[in-house]
């Protein structure tokens, strides 16, 4: 059976809920962005990860989450927290901070702004309707 491992960036929290279980191991190995020396803890649980054939069924997870990690050198690492049993790889993003929020509302405004923007100045610019 294939093991739910995580990848959890070091030096951040969980964000989503780590694998199911009342212990959790944090593995030796840890992932290592080819690119940058960003490096992510794996975390299972700890009575699969002593379990006999646990090398070979976190082999697979374990490769789709360098994938993962690889890719995620593009967006500067912003996902802190993958997650997969070797199927697909889930991606737990953090909650937004109010400065993001705010950001987000910012622009959302300006676009619904623009165009009446446009129509204030236009006279003003002198231009046909
Ligand atoms: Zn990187």
């Amino acid at each position: 059976m294939p093991q739910l491992i995580a990848a959890i960036r070091t030096g951040h929290d969980p964000v989503g809920k780590l694998p199911s279980g009342a212990f959790h191991r944090t593995l030796e190995t840890q992932l290592n962005c080819p690119k940058c020396d960003a490096t992510y803890n794996l975390v299972v649980d700890y009575d699969a990860s002593v379990g006999r054939f646990f090398e070979e069924e976190s082999r697979r997870p374990i490769m789709m989450l360098r994938k993962a990690i690889m890719l995620g050198h593009g967006d500067g690492h912003g996902v802190a927290h993958f997650e997969t049993a070797g199927v697909a790889v889930t991606s737990f993003l953090p909650p937004k901070t109010e400065e993001q929020l705010a950001a987000e509302a910012a622009v959302e405004a300006a676009r619904h702004e623009g165009p009446k923007r446009v129509r204030e100045l236009r006279p003003a610019m002198g231009r046909p309707r």
